[in-house]
């Protein structure tokens, strides 16, 4: 298969004069995770770390002007790549282990992924997944399958209200189980703005596979429901305001109870 040559492999968008957000446009949208580097005073805070397939750092290198401290909303490969090449690497307790020590059967081959996850994909409708996952190569020699995830070790570990600062601006974690048992969010209570990672974005919620757990997952979308949310950044697709973090909660949790 001819897959052309993509540089950078990373895409940038100012969400706000503080807040990038950082994409593989080259990959598939099931694996396609958003990156946030929200600036500040005193350091900078990324949020995931894509899919790892090439170093983030060198593409961030001109805009890192501060210490990084990179935080992990849960483990699951597309949302961890790149958090081994910042010194602060924040995670929740029960996300840690697979951080540390990733299975070593990651693959960008869709007959590799799990059949328990392949097959709730298919339980719930999901469109036909192509085989490989990326669309481009970043650069000619590199070879899909060597594709792997390094073994990161968390710098520190947050559980729900922990805070997490940058100098001006405070975040408070929230535990919001159900995608994955350790799946975190960052709420900044001044601002209203949530960073959901994979407990909400706009798309199809993935709640039954391995190591999801629905019951959970209900109680998480219906505490959203009740947060003073002005908008939200997610683990993956576009941003979107509270109308549409309602519309999206009680959508899932019409058919999850039906
Ligand atoms: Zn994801
Ligand atoms: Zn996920």
């Amino acid at each position: 298969m001819f897959l052309p040559v993509v540089e950078p492999w990373f895409a940038l968008e100012a969400l706000d004069p503080t807040i990038l957000k950082i994409t593989e446009p080259h990959t598939d949208p099931l694996i396609r995770a958003n990156l946030f580097l929200v600036r500040g005073r005193e350091r900078d805070l990324l949020i995931d770390g894509g899919n790892g397939i090439v170093p983030l750092r060198p593409f961030l290198s001109s805009r890192l002007t501060k210490p990084v401290v990179a935080l992990c909303t849960h483990a699951h490969v597309d949302h961890v790549g790149a958090i081994h090449e910042f010194e602060e690497r924040l995670v929740h307790p029960l996300e840690a282990e697979a951080l540390a020590h990733p299975a070593g059967d990651e693959s960008l081959f869709f007959e590799d992924f799990p059949l328990a996850f392949r097959q709730m994909l298919q339980r719930i409708g999901y469109r036909d997944v192509p085989p490989l996952m990326i669309t481009a190569l970043p650069d000619l020699a590199y070879d899909p399958g060597s594709y792997r995830l390094v073994p990161t070790p968390a710098t520190r570990l947050v559980d729900d209200g922990d805070v997490v600062e940058t100098g001006d601006r405070h975040f408070e974690v929230l535990h919001l189980p159900g995608h994955s048992p350790g799946q975190i969010g960052l709420f900044e209570p001044r601002t209203g703005i949530l960073f959901g990672g994979d407990a909400i974005y706009d798309g199809t919620l993935l709640a039954d596979g391995p190591g999801m757990s629905l019951g959970a997952y209900v109680r998480t979308l219906e505490r959203l429901l009740a947060l003073d949310v002005t908008v939200v950044h997610g683990g993956h697709g576009a941003s979107f305001d509270r109308l549409r973090l309602h519309d999206l909660c009680r959508d899932h949790l019409a058919r999850w109870r039906a």
